[in-house]
């Protein structure tokens, strides 16, 4: 079975102005960019043999705030800049109650069916308390960057910035092959 890093689009992969505490969430190819910093990051990841897979919460697309066809645009761009495999949309309203918008882990199930993946052996990047509870319903090892949307709900690990998270995933990923040789 395969491993790979979960990582939020948002505030991870490309940039979001913040106002009032809230991420903006791009709208539009023109507002949309990528975090062009991540991308020697994610080689080092590709080269650790990890799937790397982006999952993102778009309620735009059901309440009418970006087209399915501009946000195909957005993706296009960033698996150009980035060496991502796959990235997988909730299009759901918080209302829908659907079982892929985070904090419920669908987009990690569904992955994981998808791809072959190893739950436990597998990681979540994020900025957000969402991500950290989806990866813990499944037994993902979360790691946040330090933000304001962090909340108190359980994560694993709370590190500075991108650079910091890869390198101890990498350092995780060397343990976790020393205990099962
Ligand atoms: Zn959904």
């Amino acid at each position: 079975m395969k491993t790979a890093i979960f990582l939020e689009r948002d505030g991870i992969l490309n940039l979001v102005r913040v106002e009032k505490q809230h991420q903006q969430v791009p709208l539009t190819l023109e507002e949309f960019r990528v975090n062009t910093e991540a991308a020697p990051l994610l080689q080092k990841l590709k080269a650790a043999g990890f799937v790397l897979i982006a999952t993102t919460n778009q309620s735009g697309l059901s309440l009418g705030g970006v087209s399915r066809r501009e946000l195909d645009r957005m993706h296009e761009v960033l698996r150009r800049a980035l060496p991502l495999d796959d990235i997988l949309v909730c299009p759901h309203a918080e209302a829908d109650e659907c079982p892929c918008r985070k904090p419920s882990a669908g987009l990690l199930t569904e992955a994981a069916f998808k791809w072959h993946l190893d739950l436990e052996r597998s990681f979540v990047i994020s900025d957000k308390w969402q991500d950290a509870a989806a990866a813990r319903t499944v037994g993902c090892t979360s790691l946040l960057i330090n933000s304001p949307w962090v909340g108190t709900t359980h994560h694993d690990f709370v590190l500075p910035d991108l650079t910091a998270i890869i390198d101890k995933i990498l350092q995780l990923q060397t343990s976790n092959r020393t205990l099962a040789a």
